[in-house]
Formats: C-alpha cells, structure tokens, sequence
C-alpha cells in the first residue's frame, strides 16, 4: 500500500514537474528576448531617514512586462536568469540603467536628490572576473561618485567562496558601499560580518512582519538585537518591508533610522521618485525633512 501511495503521489507529482521544467526553460529564452526587445524596466523603491521624514534612498528593482504574460514577478524569474547565466547581461543592464537615473536626478535636483542608490547584485555577478571593472566604468561613465552607490548582496553570495570576497575587498576599495540583504535569514551571519566589508544592514521583512501590536518580546528580539549590532559595528541598519506605522514606529525605537517598505513607499517609476524629491528641500537645506509619508 505504501508503494502504491508513493506510486500514485509521483505520477500526480511528474506533469506539473514537467511543466515547470518546461515553463523554466522557455522562460529562460523568452528572458533572452526580453533583454534585446527592451521589455525590462526598473522601479525605485524609496527608502526613508524613518527619524527627519526625507528621502534617503532608493532601491532599483527590476521588472519584466511580458508582451503575452503580462507583468512576471522577479521572484518568478531572477532564479531562472540566475541559473541560465543570464543574469550577467541583464544585471549589467540593471546597474548601468540604475547609476544613470541617478546621475540624471542630480542634474536635475541637485542638492534636493537622493545621495544614494541600492542595486541588487546576484552571486553569479560577483564571480564574473570582470565585475569590479565593469562597476568602475559605469560609475566613470555616469558620473557618480563611488559613494552614491550601495551594492546589495546576500549572505549567501558571500559565502560563495574567495573569489567573492575579493572582489567585496575590491569594491570597498573604490568606495562603494555593501548592504547585506534579507539579513538574519542566512546561514552564519555574525562571522560574515568580520570577514567582509559591510557598510549596511538590511533586516529581512520577516522579522518586521513580527513587530505588531501586543508582539512579545521573542517575536520582536531578531529586529532589536540587529538594530545594537549595527550600532556596536557602526553600521547603517534599514528595516525592510515595513506595511504600518507601528512597525515604523517601533522599529526608530529600537534604533532604526533608514526605512523602506509598502507604509512608507512602494517601488514607483523614476519620474515620480523625482516628483518626491521636487517637493523636498535639499538635504543640506534649513528646513527639516518634508518627503511628507513619514510622521
Ligand atoms: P529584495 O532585494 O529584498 O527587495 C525587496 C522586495 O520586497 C521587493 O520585491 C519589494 O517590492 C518588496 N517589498 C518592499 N516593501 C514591501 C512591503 O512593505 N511589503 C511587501 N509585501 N513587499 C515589500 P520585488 O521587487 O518583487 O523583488 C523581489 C526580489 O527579487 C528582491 O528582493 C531581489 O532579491 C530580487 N530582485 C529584484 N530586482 C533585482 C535585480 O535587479 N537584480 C537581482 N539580482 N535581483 C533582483
Ligand atoms: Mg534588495
Ligand atoms: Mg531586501
Ligand atoms: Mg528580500
């Protein structure tokens, strides 16, 4: 009965086994297309100082509008264009595309534009010999000095190997900055931080999902415990995915200055990343912070 079961569950199992590997591979080409037919685009997600109300940030996330699928979630294909290697043409894409808006807001906005932008960099990226090369080019051809930019990694991708660790070594160098993303769903965490050279701490949107009304102190202890370690470290800590005020004001209690997520901002097109800055004064204005979500 046992292996009848195992039988009957497999042969339930195996079409719809079939049909993502089929669906992955043809995703995989239609990717390929999708690259050369300028279907990508990117969206910026704010990023908040969660303390003065201003615009601190953005992250670039990428998008694919399908011409029959419509609009296809990253998480349905970042893992295929990982595993296909095509990840490296379309994340140079993403980098360039990305240092190039921000060149262009601060030609627009000047002292009223973001000091930073974040762009999410896949393992497969950071193996490539070339990568540190490339980084120094697209900021040599936008314009933007080394510090505008915040390379977010995972703490998988840096426990990739040497090789990795090297070009981390390389691009601090330069001076640009590292986040670590999805922080504290990883492997080995605290170590990590002493072998690379971290600038930002990302905490993951599972633990700001915690913070509620009434939470205990267990369910709220992973979002406290990186707010201190940034601080011993001196480390920039941004909470992710934060969907309510609460959150957003439990989490600047605990030590939290940089914010992002649904309650603050979701991921918008540049021109209206740049009609938020159009409204706020200069970062080194006499007023404080007017981005106007916050508070
Ligand atoms: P991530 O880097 O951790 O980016 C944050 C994700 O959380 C984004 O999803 C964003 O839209 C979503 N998010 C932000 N705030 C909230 C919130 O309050 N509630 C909820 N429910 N979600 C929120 P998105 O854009 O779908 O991207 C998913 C993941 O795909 C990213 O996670 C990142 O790992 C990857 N990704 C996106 N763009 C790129 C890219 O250009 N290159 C690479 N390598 N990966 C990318
Ligand atoms: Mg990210
Ligand atoms: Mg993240
Ligand atoms: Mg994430």
């Amino acid at each position: 009965a046992a292996k009848d079961a195992g039988k009957a569950s497999w042969a339930r199992f195996e079409p719809r086994m079939r049909a993502e590997v089929v669906n992955h591979a043809r995703l995989g080409s239609e990717l390929h297309n999708a690259l050369v037919r300028r279907e990508l685009y990117l969206l910026y997600q704010p990023v908040y100082d969660i303390v003065t109300g201003q615009l601190a940030g953005v992250e670039a996330l990428v998008r694919w509008e399908h011409p029959q699928r419509g609009n296809v979630p990253p998480g349905d294909f970042i893992g295929v264009a990982e595993r296909s290697g095509l990840i490296v043409p379309m994340g140079s894409w993403v980098l360039r595309t990305a240092c190039r808006q921000l060149s262009r807001w601060q030609a627009e906005y000047g002292g009223a534009a973001i000091a930073r932008i974040n762009v999410n960099v896949a393992a497969r990226q950071l193996r490539e010999a070339s990568f540190v090369d490339e980084v120094t080019a697209v900021l040599r051809d936008t314009g933007l000095q080394p510090g505008n930019l915040v390379l977010e990694v995972t703490e998988s991708s840096v426990l990739d190997g040497p090789h990795v660790r090297e070009t981390l070594e390389a691009l601090h160098e330069l001076g640009v900055r590292l986040a670590l993303d999805d922080f504290g769903t990883g492997q080995s965490s605290l170590s990590l931080l002493r072998a690379v050279p971290v600038d930002v701490l990302k905490l993951d949107k599972s633990f700001v999902d915690g913070i509620c009304e009434g939470a205990d102190r267990g369910r709220l202890a992973v979002a406290a415990a990186v707010a201190q370690l940034a601080e011993y470290l001196q480390l920039s800590a941004v909470a992710e995915g934060i969907e309510s005020a609460d959150q957003m004001n439990r989490l600047r209690e605990m030590g939290y200055r940089l914010g992002q997520g649904f309650h603050l901002g979701r991921p918008l097109p540049a021109d209206e990343v740049g009609a938020i800055m159009a409204r706020s004064v200069p970062a080194d204005g006499t007023l404080d912070g007017t981005a106007g979500v916050v508070r």
